[in-house]
C-alpha cells in the first residue's frame, strides 16, 4: 500500500497524465475542453507530429495517428485511461506519413479511417518523395503499406458523437487534399498542417498563396478569439498564433518575391532570404535545412514551375 502511494505521488508530480506509464509519453496531454484533448509532440519529435481526440456521448473520434506506430499506441492507451467508449474514428488531416503513419494502430483499435479523397491514391506513393534523400529502404516499405483510408470526402463532414456535432472540413494549402475538424460545442479547430506555431512548415507539397487564404479563413470564423487551434506541429495556439503564421507565410512570400526582382537564384537566393526571415521572426525554430527548402518551394511557385500531388481521381 505504501508502495502505491509513493508511486502515485511520485507520478503526480510528473504531470498525472504519464501516471499507469513507465516510460514518459512521446506527447503532452492537454485538454482544451470537456473530453477535448490535443496531444502535443514533444520537444524530441518521437510522436512526429502532434494528434488530439474528441469523446463524445457514445464514441470517439481521434484527429491524426502520428508518425510512429508506438506514439500511436500510447494515444490509444491514454483514450482507454480516459473513457471506455469505442474509437470510432481517425480523421486524418493529410497524407503526410508524420500524421497517418500510426493509422493501423487506430483500426486495430476500431476506427475506421476518413480522410480527403485524395489521401488514398497518395499515401503510399507521395510519401516517399517527403522524405527525399533522408528515405531508407525500411521506411520504404513501411509507407508502402500503410493502410487506405476506409471513407473519403472532397466536401465537408459532419459527424455525430451523439449529441456532439463535429465538423469536418476540407481546405486549401498544404498537400491538395487537406482537412480541418471543428468542435462547435468546445470552440476547439485541430488544423493539421494548415498551422505551425513558431516553426517553419514544409512546403512541399503547398501553394502559399491557398495556405494563406486559409488562415484568412480561421480567423474570420465566428469568434475566432476564443478558439483554441491544435496546429499540425508546436504547442496549441491562439488566433494571434494563427496571425502570426500567416504573417510568416507572406513574409517568405515577400521576400523571396523580392529576391526574383534583384536577379537572386538557388544558394544567392537562400542566403539573401534566410537572414531576413530570421530577423523578423526571432523566436522560431528555423533549420538551415528548413529554411532552404522553404526558399526553394516558394521561388518555384513564384515562378509557376512548382509541382504538386496529382489527384488519381478515384
Ligand atoms: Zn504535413
Amino acid at each position: 500500500m505504501m508502495k502505491l502511494l509513493v508511486l502515485a505521488a511520485a507520478s503526480f508530480a510528473l504531470g498525472g497524465a504519464a501516471s499507469a506509464q513507465t516510460a514518459p509519453l512521446p506527447f503532452t496531454l492537454k485538454q482544451l475542453g470537456p473530453g477535448i484533448y490535443a496531444a502535443i509532440d514533444g520537444p524530441e519529435h518521437q510522436a512526429g507530429s502532434n494528434a488530439g481526440f474528441v469523446i463524445g456521448d457514445d464514441g470517439v473520434v481521434v484527429i491524426d495517428a502520428f508518425f510512429t506506430t508506438d506514439a500511436a499506441k500510447a494515444l490509444v492507451a491514454e483514450i482507454r485511461r480516459l473513457t471506455s467508449k469505442p474509437i470510432r474514428y481517425v480523421v486524418n488531416t493529410h497524407y503526410h506519413a508524420d500524421h497517418t503513419g500510426g493509422d493501423q494502430v487506430l483500426r486495430d483499435a476500431g476506427a475506421i479511417i476518413i480522410a480527403h479523397r485524395n489521401v488514398r491514391g497518395w499515401v503510399r506513393t507521395n510519401n516517399v518523395n517527403l522524405f527525399g534523400d533522408r528515405i531508407t529502404p525500411e521506411l520504404k516499405t513501411r509507407i508502402e503499406a500503410l493502410p487506405l483510408p476506409d471513407l473519403v470526402t472532397d466536401k465537408d463532414l459532419t459527424v455525430w458523437l451523439g449529441a456532439r456535432k463535429v465538423v469536418v472540413r476540407t481546405v486549401l494549402g498544404h498537400t491538395g487534399g487537406d482537412l480541418t475538424i471543428f468542435v462547435p460545442d468546445a470552440d476547439v479547430l485541430f488544423a493539421g498542417d494548415m498551422l505551425w506555431r513558431k516553426i517553419p512548415p514544409n512546403l512541399i507539397d503547398g501553394s502559399v498563396k491557398e495556405w494563406a487564404a486559409t488562415d484568412a479563413d480561421f480567423l474570420a470564423m465566428p469568434g475566432a478569439a476564443r478558439i483554441s487551434f491544435v496546429p499540425g506541429h508546436g504547442d496549441v495556439a491562439n488566433a494571434k498564433d494563427v496571425e502570426e503564421f500567416r504573417g510568416y507565410l507572406l513574409d517568405v512570400q515577400r521576400l523571396v518575391a523580392e529576391g526574383r526582382a534583384a536577379g537572386l537564384k538557388d544558394e544567392a537566393l537562400t542566403q539573401s532570404v534566410a537572414p531576413k526571415l530570421r530577423a523578423l521572426h526571432p523566436d522560431w525554430t528555423i533549420s538551415d535545412r528548413a529554411a532552404a527548402a522553404e526558399i526553394k518551394y516558394m521561388d518555384q511557385e513564384l515562378a509557376g514551375t512548382k509541382k504538386r500531388p496529382v489527384p488519381s481521381g478515384d
